[in-house]
């Protein structure tokens, strides 16, 4: 069976098993498959385990992950509410960026996993997430706080959560995005009439389009 064939998350991570596929299946502790609710509206994609995660064998549990958990609730979520999942899923060592070759190598586990688990809404956390899901090279400057359509799905591209610890201004501006990304959430229910959830009712920069070298329909799902 290949992993696209795999019928729900279980066997998705059972077929991965103890992967050697890319290099860094060389290097890693384990495997970081992804967590929470395999039935989740809201799916979050980050870039890759770091030391932290490789260790306990969980996105996001390292300091940035702590401030992924502040976002969360301002938003009205907990962690057991979304999924939560990465784009590679082995540790690049020292923390490096992952490589095209280990991306390309590890995304279609992560195109099923998000078949599978059929969030309506995605938010992508940081560059390699963002440029994976909208195919795209656009930096994400310019791509996050806005939303975009892929397929089926609403995709709100926002700054990774480490980009905070590194430069405290990014903090408001990534309390800002998860605003819009609650109001993209309300607005996807159609009982809650469009502009309804947006706690401050500004208006949410929608795009049809997706920008410069970024097809509607990405790859994979
Ligand atoms: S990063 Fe992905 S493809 Fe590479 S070894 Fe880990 S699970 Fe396998």
């Amino acid at each position: 069976m290949s992993g696209a064939d795999c019928p729900d998350l279980a066997s998705l991570r059972e077929h991965i098993g103890d992967c050697r596929r890319c290099p860094l299946g060389e290097t890693r502790t384990q495997v970081v498959f992804g967590v929470g609710d395999p039935d989740a509206r809201l799916m979050f994609i980050g870039e890759g385990p770091g030391k932290n995660e490789d260790l306990r064998g969980e996105p996001f549990v390292g300091a940035a992950g702590k401030f992924l958990d502040e976002l969360l609730a301002s938003i009205g979520f907990t962690r057991s509410q979304v999924y939560i999942a990465n784009v590679v899923k082995c540790r690049p060592p020292g923390n490096r960026d992952p490589l095209p070759i280990e991306i390309e190598t590890c995304t279609p586990f992560l195109a099923r996993q998000i078949e599978i688990i059929d969030p309506k809404v995605i938010s992508t956390l940081g560059k390699f997430a963002t440029q994976y899901v909208l195919d795209t090279t656009v930096a994400i400057t310019r791509l996050r706080g806005k939303l975009y359509r892929v397929g089926g799905r609403r995709v709100v591209p926002v700054l990774h959560p480490a980009a905070a610890l590194y430069n405290g201004s990014n903090r408001q501006v990534l309390f800002d995005d998860f605003r819009r990304l609650r109001a993209v959430l309300d607005r996807e229910d159609d009982s809650v009439p469009v502009g309804a959830g947006d706690p401050e009712g500004e208006t949410l920069e929608m795009s049809d389009k997706a920008p410069e070298n970024a097809p509607v329909q990405p790859q994979l799902f």
